[in-house]
């Protein structure tokens, strides 16, 4: 008898341990705002354009694969080369003997290639943005941040413990009022994303780059989904206006138009020593595999040489957006890979997802907190490697179910 009922006090308290979870989740999905992990099944051919997820064969229009390098026989190459070379793992953190040789050929030409002192190799572009923030200001500094921004840059503020200041998107005003509001801050930091990573436009660098010279400032800015894209050699936003030299930290990801992953930062010699020396996710985590460093070494060259790769994804993406905007959609005021479809309503852009799966595209609801509350959209992204045809298909598509969407979708 004694025992049954421990027993059956011990089945009460499983069930009972995670109530408050299995009630906030129910929250969230009457909200429409729950998300699902998806199995990809596989990625037909060597473009990325064409993907297999549950049985169904989708055009990708959902990816950061800006230049279509992920499945690139050249990057694989190097890969397996690599692997044969160096193993698999990279055996131990940066700092202990984890560095391979791969990364010093690596920030050498990183630093070359953004016209910086120096370079560093993190293990992501959100480890990059958390571990150069919580590094570089702490207690009794301020951070002054774009509403917009990523994330990543979100956390790395909480965790420096500064005092963390958010401006309205892409306003200088509001920036230049925070910073003289708070200008007795022992240090101040500005940071901004250089593309916007759910509205696909661009920070206002010149008035940024004013500020900080006023205010005796740091900038630190994130190209994410700048590199590859924007330059003459794939630099960025910055270098396309020919600013980088005025930019404290330069941030950037190989996640994206690189087709790999990892996050480097480049900037003056002091800054990468002191946060070698400083920054916690350097330091306490494993480095990259040697294989994806010399995935990346590959996207480099590509990125810097392939001029007509990208001239081809700015060709696309202007072509898309237009066509998209001339049927009435409302896309932004961006001029990038990145085409948000603002819908609005949580549920009315889950339903226009699910509706564009059933048809054969693969065009993924953002919802809050990844964007603010009643913007939700639909993010479509363009690569080099789409043909037109495909995104003729696609706009074709697009068009065919807006009437259902301004009706709203049964
Ligand atoms: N910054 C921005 C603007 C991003 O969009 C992302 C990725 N979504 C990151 C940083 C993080 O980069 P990674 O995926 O390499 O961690």
């Amino acid at each position: 008898m004694k025992s049954s009922c421990v027993r059956f006090r011990k089945v009460f308290e499983m069930l009972d341990r995670y109530a408050w979870l299995d009630e906030d989740y129910e929250r969230l999905e009457k909200q429409a705002l729950t998300r699902q992990i998806r199995s990809v099944d596989a990625v037909l051919g060597d473009r990325g354009a064409w993907i297999r997820v549950e049985g169904k064969t989708l055009l990708n229009l959902s990816s950061n694969n800006y230049l279509g390098l992920a499945h690139d026989a050249r990057l694989k190459a190097a890969a397996m080369e690599a692997i044969e070379l160096w193993g698999t793992g990279a055996t131990a953190s940066r700092l202990v003997t984890g560095s391979c040789a791969l990364y010093t050929e690596l920030e050498q030409r990183l630093a070359a290639w953004k016209e910086r002192e120096a370079a560093l190799v993190f293990a992501s572009g959100y480890q990059a943005n958390a571990g150069v923030i919580s590094a570089l200001v702490g207690r009794g500094d301020a951070v002054f941040s774009d509403r917009l921004n990523h994330a990543s840059i979100v956390d790395g503020i909480v965790q420096s413990r500064a005092e963390h200041y958010r401006y309205r998107h892409n306003d200088p005003e509001h920036l230049a009022y925070l910073l003289e509001k708070h200008k007795g801050a022992r240090r101040k930091l500005i940071v901004t994303d250089t593309v916007f990573s759910m509205d696909g436009d661009t920070a206002l660098l010149p008035d940024l780059v004013g500020l900080r010279a006023r205010y005796g400032a740091l900038l630190m800015v994130d190209e994410a989904h700048a590199g590859g894209v924007l330059g003459e050699r794939g630099e960025g936003l910055c270098h396309a206006l020919g600013l980088h030299r005025e930019i404290d930290v330069i941030m950037g990801t190989f996640s994206k138009a690189f087709g790999a992953y990892g996050g480097y930062i480049c900037a003056d010699h002091s800054v990468v020593r002191y946060l070698a020396t400083k920054s916690r996710p350097l330091i306490y985590s494993t480095a990259l595999p040697p294989a994806v460093i010399a995935s990346v070494l590959t996207a480099l060259t590509i990125v810097m040489k392939d001029a007509e790769r990208r001239k081809s994804l700015q060709a696309k993406a202007k072509w898309l957006r237009e066509r998209l905007a001339s049927y009435g959609f409302s896309v932004g005021e961006g001029d990038t890979p990145i085409i948000p479809l603002i819908i609005g309503d949580n549920e009315k852009t889950l339903r226009y997802s699910r509706k564009l799966e059933e048809m054969g595209i693969a065009a993924v609801a953002i919802r809050p907190p990844t964007v603010p509350a009643g913007t939700s959209r639909i993010r479509l992204t363009v690569m080099a490697t789409h043909t037109w045809a495909e995104l003729e298909w696609a706009a074709d598509q697009l068009q065919s179910i807006r009437a259902d969407l301004e009706g709203g979708i049964g």
